[in-house]
C-alpha cells in the first residue's frame, strides 16, 4: 500500500519509511509528488488535531491515501512545553541547535531528578473513500544537561532514553524499537492489517 506523507521533514520521512516498509507500507513525500506544503497551517491544539489537519490537506491535494504525523517533546518541568510547538519553539527560522539551546536555557535550574520528559507522536491516515485510522505513541526519558550524539534529528541529542544514552547516540534500529514514532507506527500497521 502506498501513502503520501504530509511533511517536508526528510529525517521524519526516513524514519517512517524504514519502519513501515518492512511492514508492507510504502511512504512517499509530498515533495516527491511535486506538492508544496508551506500552506498547511497547524492550527490544532493537540498533536492528534494537527496530524488530522496535515492528512486532510494532502488527501485534498492528491486524492491518495495520506499520512499526517504530528510529534513533539513534552517536558514535565516546563508544564508540557514545547509540546505541539516543538518545531516552532525558537521561532520560524531557527535551527535544531537553536531550539536545543533555548530548551536547555529554560531548564538551567532544573535538577536531574526533575528533568523527566516524553516524546509524543500522533499519526492519522486518511483514505479517499473516507476511512480513517489513527495511532498514538509515546517514549519517556530525561532531558540531559548538554547535547550528546550525532544521529537522528531535532531534540535527539538531549533526550536520554531508558538505555542511558540519548536518542542521538542510538542507531536507527535501537531508536525505532523504543521511539514514540516506532510505537505509533507499529499500532498503525496492526490497524492497517485489520482494516476492512
Ligand atoms: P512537526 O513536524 O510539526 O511534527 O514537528 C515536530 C518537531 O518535534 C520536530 O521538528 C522536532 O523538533 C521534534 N521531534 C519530533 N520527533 C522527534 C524525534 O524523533 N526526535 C527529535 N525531535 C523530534
Amino acid at each position: 500500500m502506498d501513502f503520501v506523507l504530509a511533511s517536508n521533514n526528510k529525517k521524519k520521512l526516513e524514519e517512517l519509511k524504514r519502519i513501515l516498509l518492512p511492514l508492507g507500507v510504502n511512504v512517499m513525500s509530498a515533495k516527491d509528488m511535486g506538492i508544496d506544503l508551506h500552506d498547511i497551517k497547524e492550527t490544532g491544539i493537540t498533536f492528534a488535531e494537527n496530524a488530522l489537519i496535515k492528512a486532510e490537506s494532502i488527501l485534498k491535494l492528491t486524492n491518495l491515501p495520506s499520512i499526517g504525523d504530528d510529534s513533539g517533546l513534552m517536558v514535565d518541568a516546563l508544564g508540557g512545553e514545547p509540546g505541539i510547538y516543538s518545531a516552532r519553539y525558537a521561532g520560524p527560522n531557527a535551527s535544531d541547535s537553536d531550539r536545543i539551546k533555548k530548551l536547555l536555557f529554560n531548564m538551567e535550574n532544573v535538577e536531574s531528578e526533575d528533568r523527566n520528559a516524553k516524546f509524543v507522536c500522533s499519526i492519522c491516515c486518511l483514505f479517499p473513500d473516507g476511512r480513517k485510522i489513527t495511532a498514538n505513541g509515546e517514549c519517556r526519558g530525561k532531558i540531559g544537561f548538554e547535547p550528546v550524539g550525532s544521529n537522528g534529528f531535532g531534540y535527539d541529542p538531549i533526550f536520554i532514553t531508558e538505555y542511558g544514552k540519548t536518542f542521538a547516540q542510538l542507531n536507527s534500529e535501537e531508536k525505532d524499537k523504543i521511539s514514540h514514532r516506532g510505537n505509533a507506527l507499529r499500532i498503525l500497521s496492526n490497524k492497517l492489517k485489520n482494516m476492512k
